[in-house]
C-alpha cells in the first residue's frame, strides 16, 4: 500500500489508542483557554475521567454561538503572540467568527490536505491549480499549502475569471484542480465555447467540495472534463479542508480520525446515534494545539457509512453531506446567515419589515435575489431614487456577505407574510 504516513493506514486499535492519548492532551491545552476553563467549571467537568472517546459523551457540545462569544481570542489556549495565522468565516459585524492556528497547527494541516491529495493519486510531478477564493477563506491557503507539502508546482488561481483560468490550464498543463461544483459546470462551458479541445488541457483530477453536491453533479464534472472528481470536505472550525476526503473508491469520504474524533448526534437531542443513521456531525479536534474544540456541532447532516473500504483504510466513511441542521445556506461556496441579510436591511431606515431571500441557478452559476419591502414613505416614483437605494443596499450586503445580491425593490406588504415564521429563503436551485 502506498501511504502519505502511517496513522492512513492504522488499525482500529491503533487508531484508538492514539485517539485516546491525543484527547488526553487536547483536554489539558483546552482547559487552559478562558472559555474552556470556564466551561469546564460549569459543567462540573473532571479532566482525570475523560480517558478516552467512549468518556466523550460526558462533555458538553461547542456550538457556533460559542465562537462568536468567544470573539476575539478567549478560545487560545495560549497568547497571541504564540499564534502565525487566522482565518475567518464571512460576516464583519458580531456574527464573524475567528480560527487561530500555531505554527505547528499549519504545519499539520498541510499535511492533512496533502494526504488526501496523495490518497487520490496526486504527486510532486503535478502542477496544481487552486480556483478556490483566498484571503480569509480556508479553501485558499489550507490546500494551497498541502499541495506544496506534495511538492506540487501550484498555482493560486483564485476564483473566478474562467478565460485565465483556462488559459493556465493549458499553458501550465495543469493536472489537479480545485473547484467548488457549480463552478467545475460553469468553467466547463466556457472550455468549451472557446475551443479548449481534450488534447489542449492535461487534466486528470479535481478535488470538489465547499458545499453540497449531489453524486449526480460530480458525474457531469467528470465527463465534461474526462477527469476524477474526489469529493472533499472541511470547515474552517476544524481548520478548513482536509477533515474529509475520498478515497478512489469514490464512495464515501474517510474522517482523519487520527486528528478529528467524529460523532454522530441526533440534532434535537444531541444524543449519539447509532452506526449508520444520520444526524448531526459533532467533531472534537485531536491535533489542534493554538485553538481545540471539544465536541463541536458542525450542524451539518450525515452518517457513518457502514462495513469497510476497501481501499484498506480504518478511518470511517461519511456520506456526502446531505444538508444543514440550521438555516445556513451555502452559495458559491460563501456560507451565509438569512439573520446576516436582516441585519443589513433593517440599518437602513427606507426598508420595510418584510424580505425574501430568493436563490436561483441560472447555467450553471448560482444567483442571490433578494427582494426588500420599502415603506410607503419611501416609495417615490422617482426612479433615480430607487436606484440608489437598490445600489446602496447591495453595496451595504456585499460588506457583509461578500456575495452581490441582485436587488428588488417591492412595495410594502407585498410579500407574502405568513404568520409564525416567517420565510426568509426560497432555494429555487434544485
Ligand atoms: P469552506 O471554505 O470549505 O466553505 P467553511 O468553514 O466556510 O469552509 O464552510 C464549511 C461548511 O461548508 C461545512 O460545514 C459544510 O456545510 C460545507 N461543506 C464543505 N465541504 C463540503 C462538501 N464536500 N460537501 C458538502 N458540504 C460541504
Ligand atoms: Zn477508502
Amino acid at each position: 500500500m502506498n501511504a502519505y504516513c502511517q496513522e492512513e493506514f492504522f488499525s482500529r486499535a491503533e487508531l484508538i489508542r492514539l485517539q485516546e492519548v491525543r484527547l488526553r492532551t487536547t483536554m489539558a491545552r483546552a482547559a487552559r483557554s478562558p472559555f474552556y476553563a470556564e466551561q469546564f467549571a460549569r459543567a462540573g467537568v473532571d479532566l482525570a475521567s475523560i480517558q478516552g472517546p467512549q468518556d466523550i459523551v460526558r462533555l458538553p457540545f461547542t456550538t457556533k454561538d460559542d465562537l462568536r462569544s468567544a470573539y476575539p481570542s478567549r478560545m487560545l489556549t495560549r497568547p497571541v503572540s504564540d499564534m502565525v495565522r487566522l482565518h475567518a468565516s464571512s460576516g464583519t459585524t458580531g456574527s464573524a467568527t475567528v480560527i487561530y492556528y500555531t505554527r505547528n497547527d499549519i504545519d499539520s494541516w498541510a499535511d492533512l490536505m496533502a494526504r488526501c491529495m496523495h490518497m487520490v493519486g496526486v504527486r510532486a510531478e503535478d502542477t496544481f491549480q487552486n480556483m478556490s477564493g483566498y484571503g480569509l477563506f480556508t479553501g485558499g491557503l489550507g490546500i494551497h499549502y498541502g499541495a506544496e507539502r506534495l511538492g506540487c508546482l501550484t498555482i493560486p488561481a483564485g476564483a473566478g475569471n474562467s478565460k485565465r483560468q483556462l488559459k493556465l490550464l493549458e499553458d501550465f498543463q495543469v493536472s489537479v484542480i480545485h473547484i467548488i461544483p457549480p463552478y467545475a459546470l460553469h468553467l466547463g462551458t466556457v472550455k468549451d465555447e472557446l475551443g479548449y479541445t481534450p488534447d489542449r488541457l492535461k487534466l486528470r483530477v479535481a478535488l470538489i467540495g465547499a458545499e453540497p453536491h449531489t453524486a449526480a453533479i460530480r458525474q457531469r464534472i467528470e465527463d465534461v472534463y474526462g477527469i476524477k472528481a474526489y469529493n472533499s470536505y472541511g470547515l474552517s472550525e476544524m481548520n478548513g479542508p482536509g477533515v474529509a476526503f475520498e478515497c478512489l473508491e469514490q464512495n464515501g469520504m474517510h474522517i482523519w480520525e487520527d486528528a478529528y474524533l467524529p460523532e454522530i448526534v441526533d440534532p434535537e437531542t444531541g444524543r449519539p446515534l447509532p452506526d449508520g443513521e444520520i444526524g448531526e456531525l459533532v467533531i472534537t479536534t485531536l491535533c489542534r494545539e493554538g485553538m481545540p474544540l471539544i465536541r463541536y456541532r458542525t450542524k451539518d447532516l450525515t452518517r457513518f457509512l457502514p462495513g469497510d473500504c476497501p481501499c484498506g483504510r480504518k478511518h470511517r466513511r461519511l456520506d456526502r453531506i446531505m444538508g444543514r441542521a440550521d438555516d445556513m445556506i451555502i452559495i458559491k461556496g460563501v456560507n451565509i446567515y438569512p439573520m446576516q441579510v436582516e441585519q443589513v436591511l433593517m440599518s437602513i431606515p427606507e426598508v420595510g419589515q418584510n424580505y425574501l431571500i430568493v436563490l436561483e441557478r441560472e447555467g450553471y452559476l448560482d444567483q442571490m435575489r433578494v427582494k426588500v419591502e420599502v415603506k410607503e414613505e419611501f416609495f417615490v416614483e422617482d426612479m433615480r431614487e430607487l436606484k440608489n437605494l437598490q445600489s446602496r443596499i447591495s453595496s451595504r450586503l456585499r460588506d457583509e456577505i461578500l456575495i452581490t445580491a441582485r436587488i428588488d425593490l417591492v412595495e410594502q406588504n407585498s410579500l407574502p407574510n405568513s404568520e409564525g415564521k416567517a420565510q426568509r429563503v426560497l432555494d429555487l436551485r434544485k
